[in-house]
C-alpha cells in the first residue's frame, strides 16, 4: 500500500474515476462528498494526502483547507479547482493547498501531482518485522492484528498506529511532539494530552498491571519509551 487518500468530492462520476485509478496504483481511498465531512475525515483519521475540490456542498474546499490548516495538521493537501478561477490557486496556496489541479484534469496529471506530494510527505518508517512478541501479547503488523493470549484485542486504528510505532522504534525515547507529529500527523506543542490519553488505553489493553507498565514505559520529563 503506497498510502491513505482522502478524496472529497461530491460529484460521483468522478469520486469513482479518480477513486478507481488511485486503488489501481496502489493507495487506499476514503470519501467524503461535502466539506462538512471532509473536514471532520480529516482531523479524526490519518492520511498521507488529501484531494480537496474546491465546490463543495456546505463548506467550501477552501475553508476545509484552512480548517485542517489551523487544526495543526501537516497533511498534504492538493486542490481540485474550477477552469479558469485562477484566483482559486492562488487563495488555495495562500491559505495552506500544497498543489493544485485545474478542473478538467488529465489523469496522469493528477496521478503525477499525487505521486510527488506522497515523496514530499512525512516519511514514515517502514515496518521492519512483520510482527512481534511481548508478555503475552502478539501483534501482527502486517494484518494490523494484536492478540493477548490468543485472543483479540480490540484496537483502535490510532492506538494500534500508535502501537506500530513503538514497536518500530522499540528502545528509543519518544517525546509526546514526536508521537504527534509522526503518529497524528500534527504539527508540535498541540494537544499532547491526546498521546497521554492513547498511551493509557494501550497500557490497559497491553499490560498486565497498567500502572505498573513493563512495555510501555514513560520516561519522566521526557515522554515514552516502548521496550520489549
Ligand atoms: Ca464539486
Amino acid at each position: 500500500m503506497l498510502g491513505n487518500v482522502l478524496f472529497v468530492e461530491d460529484e460521483e462520476a468522478l469520486q469513482m474515476t479518480v477513486g478507481d485509478r488511485l486503488r489501481k496504483e496502489g493507495y487506499a481511498v476514503e470519501y467524503a462528498s461535502n466539506g462538512d465531512e471532509g473536514f471532520e475525515k480529516a482531523t479524526q483519521l490519518p492520511f498521507d494526502l488529501i484531494i480537496l475540490d474546491v465546490m463543495l456542498p456546505k463548506r467550501s474546499g477552501f475553508d476545509v483547507c484552512k480548517g485542517i490548516r489551523e487544526a495543526g495538521l501537516i497533511t498534504p493537501i492538493l486542490m481540485l479547482t474550477a477552469h479558469g478561477q485562477t484566483s482559486d490557486k492562488v487563495s488555495g496556496l495562500k491559505i495552506g493547498a500544497d498543489d493544485y489541479v485545474t478542473k478538467p484534469f488529465n489523469m496522469l496529471e493528477l496521478m503525477a501531482r499525487v505521486e510527488a506530494l506522497m515523496r514530499r510527505a512525512p516519511i514514515r518508517p517502514p515496518a521492519q518485522a512483520g510482527a512481534l512478541d511481548f508478555g503475552s501479547i502478539h501483534v501482527n503488523l502486517v494484518g494490523t492484528e494484536a492478540t493477548r493470549d490468543g485472543k483479540p484485542v480490540n484496537l483502535s486504528a490510532r492506538e494500534f498506529q500508535l502501537l506500530r510505532y513503538f514497536i518500530e522504534h522499540r528502545g528509543a525515547t519518544l517525546s509526546r511532539d514526536e508521537l504527534l507529529r509522526q503518529v497524528w500527523g500534527y504539527s508540535a506543542n498541540m494537544y499532547t494530552r491526546t498521546v497521554d490519553v492513547h498511551v493509557a488505553s494501550l497500557r490497559q489493553k497491553l499490560e498486565d498491571d497498567p500502572k505498573q507498565p513493563q512495555f510501555i514505559l514513560t520516561v519522566q520529563g521526557l515522554g515514552y519509551k516502548f521496550k520489549a
